[in-house]
């Protein structure tokens, strides 16, 4: 059995892999697809210490520095199911296979809600973005829009609109459902418009994107916006449909961790996007990663037998 195994390889796996292999205990990560989220990025800006890279590179630099030390990489690994047990705690893998622990941190991060409507998928990338802090100054003095009017929607369209020239806040509800306070300060700035009971039906472009096309639900009339990119803010869903009911989520089903890391189960931590940690950043997540290993050391030095 490993003394830690972590369940995902992104940058708080990657992270968590390094700071217990360097333990001297033995260490395993299975994932889907090592790298995470950061295989789906082009340009990172924001690792402090590296001033500009691409993600697969990025990710591809993440498994080398965890190949320098030794740990079990397992990757192409689904896992399915978490069984806690009393000295042991048991992975169970898509494939079948089962691998078995002293201690486990759970780092399989998070995706963003998909529109889906013709020309997300086709401009990722080239307009259409999921993450103010990561791609804002990217449309420095440009239009954007920004579709979804909950807190993070709206918080998206006030932080934007500090840096980009116009932004329009698209929901579809009738009314926007963020906290009084964001709508206030979000009224009170000049370059934003706000539609409501507007939905999406479309995202155009060229090579990138150049505009929207909304139906104002009121009058069923097809409307068109001008503009350079696209936020999409309808929500982040973590990876946590294979633990409900065996390990503490909140009703967003992220896993509810204390200060160290530590889940609901004895001996299981969570990392990164897949928990109650403010802000899904990779430099956050990574940080969050050697905080989980860290405390699933000292997990382990208080119940294990020498
Ligand atoms: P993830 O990166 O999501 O990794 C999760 C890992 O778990 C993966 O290896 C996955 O395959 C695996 N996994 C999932 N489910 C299972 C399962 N059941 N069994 C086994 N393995 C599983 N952040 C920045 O700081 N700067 C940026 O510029 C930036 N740009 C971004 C651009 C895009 C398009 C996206 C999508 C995100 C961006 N982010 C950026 C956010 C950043 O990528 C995430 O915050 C970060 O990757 C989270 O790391 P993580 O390790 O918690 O999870």
């Amino acid at each position: 059995p490993f003394d830690v195994l972590i369940v995902g390889g992104g940058p708080a796996g990657a992270a968590a892999a390094v700071y217990a292999a360097r333990k001297g205990i033995r260490t395993g990560v299975a994932s889907e697809r090592f790298g995470g989220q950061v295989l789906d990025t082009l340009g990172i800006e924001n690792f402090i210490s590296i001033k500009e890279t691409e993600g697969p590179k990025f990710a591809h630099a993440l498994e080398e520095h965890v190949r320098d030390y030794d740990v079990d990489i397992m990757n192409l690994q689904r896992a399915k199911a978490l069984v806690p047990g009393k000295d042991l705690i048991e992975v169970q893998l898509e494939s079948g296979a089962s691998l078995k622990s002293k201690s486990i941190i759970i780092s399989t991060g998070a995706r963003w809600r998909n529109i889906n409507v013709p020309g997300e998928h086709e401009f990722k990338n080239k307009g259409v973005a999921y993450c103010p802090h990561c791609d804002g100054p990217l449309f420095k003095g440009k239009r954007v829009a920004v579709i979804g009017g909950g807190n993070s929607g709206v918080e998206a369209a006030i932080d934007l609109a500090g840096i980009v020239g116009h932004v329009t806040l698209i929901e579809f509800d009738t009314a926007l459902r963020a906290d009084a306070v964001l709508q206030r300060k979000l009224k009170s700035l000049k370059n934003v418009d706000v539609f409501t009971n507007a939905q999406t039906t479309e995202i155009t472009g060229d090579q990138k994107v150049n505009g929207l096309v909304y139906k104002d639900c009121a009058t069923g009339e097809l409307k068109k916006v001008e503009l350079e990119g696209v936020f999409i803010q309808i929500g982040l869903v973590p990876n946590t449909d294979w633990l409900k009911g065996v390990v503490e989520l909140t009703k967003h089903g992220e896993i509810v961790v204390d200060a160290r890391g530590q889940t609901s189960v004895p001996g299981v931590f969570a990392a990164g996007d897949v928990t109650t940690v403010p802000f899904k950043q990779i430099i956050i997540a990574a940080g969050d990663g050697a905080k989980a290993a860290l405390g699933a050391f000292d997990h382990l030095i208080r119940t294990s037998a020498p």
